[in-house]
């Protein structure tokens, strides 16, 4: 329990690697669940600079922090704790945190490039929830089939407005079985990529994968690094490689990840039930 006035000193960031701080010191982040939720993110900091460390990386992964199944309460205090990336994996839910955490913070979010909180849809997408979806989120992880994509075509944000970055979600299950579990066959990402790239309003952010349950996550990811590199043999801008979660960062971490998706390391376990 923290019963001095002062609050708890902020681990020094070495220097290559800007590990990001809280943004708001003052009384709100002074709450328990707050206190929580900073010593949380710490640990999960510091397993990422371990593994950067292990591997001799300088590059710094982004941490996206998957709020789903947790209130928008709790998106306000990760806000206030320095956190600008939050991912939601279902429309509904995603929907209505995102307006009620935008009227929570306000200008406060927007009015500084350094404090919009950037929201990532990082679950199976339904067609007709495309649209929806561009009304709150900047990245999409989890395009992976041609139907998706002609719904985000149809729906894309007009020129002027806030472009949406496209991943394309790879299963990296070999061979792929067509159990509807998400995810595009590798065979699959060239032609997802090509219409994404040409698409106005569209932009082609990279590739996304969850490691297969029935396998051990190292070589999946390896996989997804090779996967990786082919794209951006087309398309060098498709930097991105979102992967890695709570049980697997640091195999992430050594791959390549550039996008780290972490809940419940953060958030704490989620409830069973929706
Ligand atoms: C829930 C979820 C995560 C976060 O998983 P944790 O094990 O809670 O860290 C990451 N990626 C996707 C696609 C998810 O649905």
């Amino acid at each position: 329990m923290q019963t001095s006035p002062e609050p708890a000193s902020p681990e020094p960031a070495s220097p290559e690697s800007a590990r990001p701080g809280p943004t708001d010191t003052g009384e709100a982040a002074q709450d328990p669940r707050s206190q929580e939720l900073a010593a949380n993110l710490a640990a999960v900091h510091d397993r990422i600079d371990r593994a950067m460390a292990a591997v001799g990386r300088q590059d710094r992964p982004q941490l996206i922090v998957v709020t789903k199944f947790f209130p928008a309460a709790d998106v306000v205090r990760l806000h206030r704790l320095g956190v600008r990336d939050v991912g939601e994996n279902r429309d509904q839910e995603a929907a209505a945190k995102a307006a009620e955490v935008a009227a929570i913070l306000g200008s406060g979010a927007g009015a500084v490039a350094e404090d919009v909180l950037h929201w990532h849809f990082i679950g199976q997408l339904q067609s007709n929830k495309a649209r929806s979806v561009i009304g709150y989120a900047d990245h999409l992880h989890s395009v992976d089939r041609s139907s998706l994509l002609k719904a985000l075509v149809k729906a894309a944000p007009e020129p002027g407005e806030r472009p949406l970055t496209c991943l394309i979600q790879v299963d990296l299950r070999d061979p792929v079985p067509s159990d509807g579990r998400g995810g595009a066959d590798p065979a699959a990402i060239a032609d997802l990529a090509a219409r994404i790239a040409d698409a106005p309003g569209l932009t082609l952010g990279g590739l996304m994968a969850v490691a297969p349950l029935e396998a051990p996550a190292a070589p999946a990811f390896r996989r997804l690094a090779e996967l990786s590199a082919q794209l951006r043999q087309t398309h060098p801008q498709a930097v991105m490689i979102s992967a890695g979660m709570s049980g697997d960062l640091e195999e992430a971490v050594a791959h390549g990840a550039t996008h780290l998706r972490v809940g419940r390391d953060v958030l704490g376990e989620r409830p069973l039930q929706r």
